[in-house]
């Protein structure tokens, strides 16, 4: 029963069983998972395939990533090339054309023309540790060391990192390590009493913004660097931030001079219909982390774009100081030739197929689907924007998460792929979904959860 299905009997290099224990696989019920496998071996558009050939509908996107659908030959093709002319290059010191080229078209296509700069990284969590780095390095070279202050967010995930769990609000992600200093959190805006079963963005709950006011006087405004929110909080159950709550967020900032960064990892590259959701939202932060869909997650990939302003502060402080590097920070696998080359080609399909535009058409067929659960007795909250939606079960009593393991497990068996964190039922399929695919996973889910709950 420990075989791998499907993989090679011996072979490799060192020919060892092929068993699934060596893997310890992240953010996963290990011991469940290995009594009863879910792998995939293939996949095309909207769907996966096992390795026994089954065909399975992907109503996640990968993990929020696969935006334009499963190995476009344009991508693919792309990194074929790429690979072929050449396998490395680094961007210390010396650089490749592709990754200026990404740069120019991500500033270019950035919220309200105001983005000037990208910084390269490989990963959602490099991002955010990134854009928090540029934010202290931001203040220092303006002058104003003393912002050191990061904050938060209850019930925000921003990665893995030191930096990310600190200012992250998930209590499983941080109770066992060591967070950095001078980091504090508002409060989450998710709010069973005032906001059950919206549909798009809750009329309540905007004066959760204010609480930034009440750290500035806790703390002194003069020693916070930045800000860090997902526009609508992913990971913890798509939280759609209440109307009018991210712009009093950009007033108080503006007002105190703390920089805004949105985090929009999964919210960037059409998941709310817009290019961003910082335009969708009408709100410009001051950095935009970013990774997923940047690259169709074909290989990967992230980026900090940079307001206008915070790459000409640290090169006039550098030339103040008679500094050669004005920022002390990079990867060895940042910009990556095959990872831009990946992005370029997703970002011609986005903008050759007007996916965004599409997720936009989308968005209600989605919002009417997940609404017929409002009723159903095991489902407490359901919220969508855009193409992400959430339907929060009421868990096993006793046994949290276990409702949702078995939910997600019966549903890939009859082939619809459905992301479950813990109880919730987590749905952003590719942008390239038609009705009839949001149907039948709908369906399925609905199916399932009639036989077992
Ligand atoms: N930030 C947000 C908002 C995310 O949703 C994620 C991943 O889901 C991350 C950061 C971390 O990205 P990665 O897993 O690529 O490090």
């Amino acid at each position: 029963a420990d075989d791998m299905h499907g993989a090679n009997e011996g072979g490799g290099v060192h020919a060892a069983p092929n068993t699934l224990e060596p893997y310890w696989m992240p953010f996963t019920w290990n011991r469940r998972f290995k009594q009863a496998p879910k792998l995939v071996a293939g996949a095309d558009g909207m769907h996966y395939r096992t390795p026994e050939g089954g065909a399975v509908l992907d109503s996640m996107a990968g993990l929020w990533c696969v935006n334009a659908g499963h190995n476009r030959e344009r991508i693919t093709t792309a990194i074929q090339q790429a690979a072929a002319e050449m396998d490395y290059a680094a961007s210390f010191q010396y650089s490749h054309p592709a990754a200026f080229q990404l740069a120019n078209q991500l500033t270019a296509m950035a919220p309200h023309g105001a983005f000037d700069h990208a910084f390269f990284t490989n990963s959602g969590s490099e991002s955010v540790d990134s854009a928090l780095k540029i934010a202290l390095a931001y203040h220092r070279a303006n002058g104003e060391p003393q912002r050191r202050r990061l904050i938060g967010r209850e019930r925000g995930y921003h990665g893995v990192n030191f930096g990310g769990i600190s200012v992250g609000g998930i209590v499983n992600n941080r109770r066992t390590f060591t967070q950095l200093p001078d980091v504090d959190h508002l409060p989450h805006t998710h709010d069973l009493e005032h906001q059950a079963f919206s549909r798009g963005q809750p009329e309540w709950g905007a004066h959760l913004a204010d609480d930034l006011e009440r750290l500035c006087a806790l703390h002194g405004p003069e020693t916070i660097a930045a800000v860090i929110v997902e526009p609508v909080a992913g990971s913890t159950g798509v939280l759609v931030p209440p109307k009018g709550y991210l712009q009093r967020l950009r007033e108080i900032c503006d007002k105190h001079g703390i920089l805004l960064i949105f985090d929009e990892v999964i919210t960037g590259f059409g998941r709310l219909g817009s290019s961003f959701a910082a335009e969708h939202f009408g709100v410009t932060p001051d950095l935009i982390t970013l990774a997923k869909g940047i690259s169709n997650a074909a290989v990967p990939m992230g980026a900090v774009l940079c307001r206008q302003g915070i790459y000409d502060a640290l090169m006039a402080d550098a030339e103040r100081q008679g500094g050669t590097i004005e920022f002390f920070h990079g990867y060895t696998f940042g910009g990556h030739p095959l990872a831009c080359a990946a992005a370029l080609a997703t970002l011609e399909v986005y903008k050759e197929e007007d996916l965004f535009a599409r997720a936009a058409a989308m968005a209600p067929v989605l919002e009417e689907l997940v609404h017929a659960f409002d009723d159903h007795p095991r489902v407490s909250d359901v919220r969508n924007l855009g193409m992400m939606a959430a339907i929060d079960l009421k868990p096993w009593p006793g046994r949290p998460g276990e409702l949702g393991y078995e939910l997600f497990a019966r549903c890939f068996d009859k082939g619809v792929l459905v992301r479950l964190a813990g109880d919730t039922i987590e749905l952003s399929p590719p942008l390239i979904a038609e009705r009839h695919h949001l149907e039948t996973i709908t369906a399925t889910i609905r199916e399932t959860l009639d036989e077992i709950a």
